[in-house]
């Protein structure tokens, strides 16, 4: 049976009609779950009861739960467990512009990137878009605050559950949902070349963020296999194509790897291939996990001076997560 959670507004109009009823009825829907925070169908008191039977016979509005939340200064992470017994996590940031949360897409990850522990453990299944709504809902009542922006960088590679996570993206960004702006809502892929080009193509104001990691294929193809797949030549081919399309400015991500990718000439080579696109880098400090052989740079200031000097916008990720495992994947990493 599917979750009421799975379905985007769209979607709940479609079912509407399907059945011989009102599509406005759609919008009461969504404001009873993501407005008035009321799960149990037989508490929509301005919906008749033969409908609330007919909608409790076709959905269920089950959650998944917060197993172990940890907390940190400024940060928390919270540990869900699943109906199936598997486990995700999500991490809750308070930045002086507001709350964000980054969040799960997938239990596990195919990508195998070698710095990353989510990709230690294999992907065993995606999320349903319940399933990514619901670790906003469970973190905003638990903290009894409102979030201001989402970003999908947690376990899994959102676009290879692309269906799900744009279904999540509609949900939390409609004004009768969520109403989390599409400006504040970021997601983050390692470069699935269609996926990119079909993202697009969507009328979505949502931030896209490409994780490139490494300024040539050699160095790229040595950390993350997905480079075999799409290489990096491809994968800007589909961010230029994205650039021009939405006019929007794309964030590349740099993870800052001790002796891999850290060198001055690497950041040469990493400007001379951004120059003239409408991006900026990010240059994220590495998280250490006890499992990988990976280290934290000591260059990242010399790389950011580098990078600026030759024209490329640079900022350098905000830690939040060392003391309490934040690192994607660390807490779940515990747990199985
Ligand atoms: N699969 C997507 C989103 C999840 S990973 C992607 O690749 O973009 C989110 C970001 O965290 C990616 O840029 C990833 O490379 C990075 N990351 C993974 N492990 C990390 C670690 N231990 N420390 C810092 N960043 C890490």
């Amino acid at each position: 049976m599917k979750n009421l959670m799975d379905l985007n507004i769209l979607e709940l109009e479609d079912y509407l009609l399907s059945i011989g009823e009102k599509k406005y009825k759609a919008i009461q829907i969504f404001e009873w779950l993501y407005i008035h925070k009321v799960y149990n169908i037989d508490e929509f008191t301005n919906i008749k009861k033969e409908l609330r039977d007919k909608l409790k016979s076709d959905f269920n509005t089950e959650f998944i739960s917060i197993k172990r939340k940890e907390e940190g200064s400024y940060v928390s992470k919270y540990l869900f467990s699943l109906k199936d017994s598997n486990f995700i996590e999500a991490v809750l940031m308070e930045h002086d512009y507001g709350l964000s949360v980054c969040i799960s897409s997938q239990v596990g990850c195919n990508m195998g990137c070698k710095f990353c522990e989510s990709g230690r453990l294999k992907k065993i299944r995606n999320l349903s878009t319940h399933e990514m709504v619901e670790q906003i809902l469970l973190i905003e009542e638990d903290i009894k605050k409102k979030i201001n922006s989402v970003v999908i960088m947690g376990i899994g590679e959102p676009f290879d559950n692309y269906d799900n996570v744009i279904n999540f993206i509609k949900i939390i960004n409609n004004p009768k949902g969520l109403a989390i702006g599409a400006r504040h809502i970021t997601v983050s892929t390692c470069g699935l070349v269609p996926k990119i080009d079909e993202f697009s193509n969507l009328d979505l104001q949502v931030n896209l963020a490409f994780s490139l990691h490494a300024p040539n294929d050699a160095i790229r193809n040595s950390i993350m296999p997905v480079n075999k797949v799409y290489n990096i030549s491809q994968v800007m081919g589909a961010i230029k194509r994205y650039i021009s399309k939405t006019n929007r400015r794309v964030t590349i991500e740099y993870v800052m790897l001790n002796m891999v990718n850290d060198s001055v000439d690497n950041a040469k080579e990493l400007a001379n291939l951004l120059k003239g696109l409408n991006v900026y880098v990010n240059l994220i400090p590495y998280n250490e996990t006890s499992n990988l052989e990976f280290h934290k740079s000591k260059r990242i200031k010399e790389f950011k001076d580098t990078l600026m000097k030759m024209g490329i916008n640079t900022t350098v990720r905000k830690e939040f997560g060392d003391s309490i495992s934040a690192a994607c994947g660390q807490l779940r990493s515990k747990e199985v």
